[in-house]
C-alpha cells in the first residue's frame, strides 16, 4: 500500500508526524506500507508556486491513499484566489473524484464535559455524516456576479445529476448497513427541485438495501434535532452545502475539533484522510496541537481503503486507551487530567498500540 503523505501548513506537519509514527509501528510489524511526502497548500505554493504542484497530484494519483494534515495560513491570504492554499485542497478532491465525505462525530465518555451540550444529551454519541463533496451549489453552473437592471446580482446554481446522488446514496447505505441500519437523508425537498430529485433517488436506491430504515428530514429541522437530541441519528446522508454546515455543527457536539477525523472516498474506496480542523496558525510550531484527529484519520484509512478493520479497531482502541489514561493536549485538558504535548500524545498512542 502506497500512502501519499501531504502535511500542508501550520500544525499540519506536527500532527501528521504523529500519525506517521503510528504507521511506522505497523510497518515494523510487517505491514507492506510505502510512504512518500509532498507539499500541498501554502507549502506547495512556497515550493513550486502552486498550491497543488503537479508532482504532488501525480503522487496522490499513484498512491492507494492520501494522508493530509491541513492547509492555509495568514501569510497566504493576500495571494490571488487560484494560488491560495484552500484551492489546492478543493482541486485535489475534484481531481481524485472524492465525492463521498465521511465525518464521524463520536464522543468519548471521558470528554463529555468538553461538549457544549449537557453530558446526558451527548454522552455515547456515535454519528456518521456522509456528505456529497463534488457537486451541488459549490460547483453548479452558471455562477457569477453580474449587473442586471442597473444593479449587481450574485448567483449560483444548485445542481445534482441523478448519477451523482445515486453513487453517494450507495456509499451511505453501505455504511449504514455496517452501523445501526438507520439512514436519514437530509434535504429541502419542500422548496427546492434539486432536493426533490435527491429524495426520489434516495428512495429508489433504498430498494437495494431492505435492511436499512430510510427516513427523510428537512435541513432546518435536522439542524435543530442535531442540537436537541443528536443520539436519535445513526447515519446521515446529505448534499454538499447542507453537509458542510451540519457536519461542523455535529463536530462541536464532541467537544474539540482536534478529535475528529474524516475520509473522502472515490468510487473504488480510494481515499484522502484528514482531520476536520484547519492549520491552526495560532498554535503552529508550539508542539501543542492535538494529533488524535489525524491518527484517527489513519484508522479510517485502514477501515475504508485498506479494508483492514482489525487494524482500524486497534488504532482506535489505542486512542481510547490514552484518553482513559487521562492524557490530554491543551484543547481537551480539564482539571485533574495530565497535559501533554503533541509529540508526547503521539508517543503515548504508539505505546498503547504496542501493549
Ligand atoms: P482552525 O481549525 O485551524 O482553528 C480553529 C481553532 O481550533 C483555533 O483556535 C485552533 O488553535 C484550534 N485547533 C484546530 N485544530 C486543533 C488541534 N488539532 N489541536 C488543538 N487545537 C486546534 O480554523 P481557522 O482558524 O478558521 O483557520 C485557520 C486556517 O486553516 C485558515 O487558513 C483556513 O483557511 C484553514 N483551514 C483549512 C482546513 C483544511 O485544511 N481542511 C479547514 C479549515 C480551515
Amino acid at each position: 500500500m502506497k500512502i501519499a503523505v501531504l502535511p500542508g501548513d501550520g500544525i499540519g506537519p506536527e500532527i501528521v508526524a504523529q500519525a506517521v509514527k503510528v504507521l511506522e509501528v505497523l510497518r515494523t510489524e510487517g505491514a507492506k506500507l510505502e510512504m512518500e511526502t509532498a507539499p500541498i497548500g501554502g507549502a506547495g505554493y512556497d515550493a513550486a508556486g502552486d498550491p497543488l504542484p503537479d508532482t504532488t497530484l501525480k503522487l496522490a494519483r499513484e498512491a492507494d491513499a492520501v494522508l493530509l494534515g491541513a492547509v492555509g495560513g495568514p501569510q497566504y491570504d493576500a495571494l490571488d484566489r487560484p494560488l491560495r492554499p484552500e484551492r489546492g485542497l478543493l482541486r485535489i478532491r475534484k481531481e481524485l473524484n472524492l465525492f463521498a465525505n465521511l465525518r464521524p462525530a463520536l464522543l468519548y465518555p471521558e470528554l463529555a464535559s468538553a461538549s457544549s451540550l449537557k453530558p446526558e444529551v451527548v454522552s455515547g454519541l456515535d454519528l456518521m455524516i456522509v456528505r456529497e463533496l463534488t457537486g451541488d451549489v459549490y460547483f453548479g453552473q452558471p455562477r457569477g456576479i453580474e449587473v442586471r437592471n442597473g444593479e449587481r446580482v450574485g448567483f449560483n446554481t444548485m445542481l445534482y445529476a441523478e448519477s451523482e446522488v445515486r453513487r453517494v446514496a450507495h456509499v451511505a447505505f453501505g455504511i449504514a448497513m455496517k452501523r445501526g441500519k438507520k439512514l436519514c437523508s437530509v434535504d429541502k425537498a419542500n422548496v427546492l427541485e434539486c432536493s426533490e430529485l435527491w429524495k426520489e433517488v434516495m428512495i429508489e436506491v433504498s430498494k437495494d438495501y431492505p435492511d436499512v430504515a430510510l427516513s427523510h428530514m428537512y435541513v432546518d429541522n435536522a439542524a435543530m434535532q442535531l442540537i436537541r437530541a443528536p443520539k436519535q441519528f445513526d447515519t446521515i446522508v446529505t448534499g454538499n452545502i447542507f453537509g458542510d454546515i451540519l457536519s461542523d455543527a455535529a463536530s462541536m457536539l464532541s467537544g474539540s475539533i482536534g478529535m475528529l477525523p474524516s475520509a473522502s472516498l472515490d468510487e473504488n474506496n480510494k481515499g484522502m484522510f484528514e482531520p476536520i480542523h484547519g492549520s491552526a496558525p495560532d498554535i503552529a510550531g508550539k508542539n501543542m496541537a492535538n494529533p488524535l484527529a489525524t491518527i484517527l484519520s489513519a484508522a479510517m484509512m485502514y477501515r475504508y481503503t485498506f479494508a483492514d478493520l482489525a487494524t482500524a479497531d486497534r488504532i482506535e482502541n489505542a486512542v481510547k486507551k490514552v484518553i482513559s489514561q487521562g492524557l490530554r493536549t491543551s484543547d481537551i485538558w480539564t482539571e485533574g487530567t495530565q497535559k501533554v504535548s503533541c509529540s508526547k500524545m503521539g508517543d503515548a498512542v504508539v505505546k498503547a498500540l504496542a501493549s
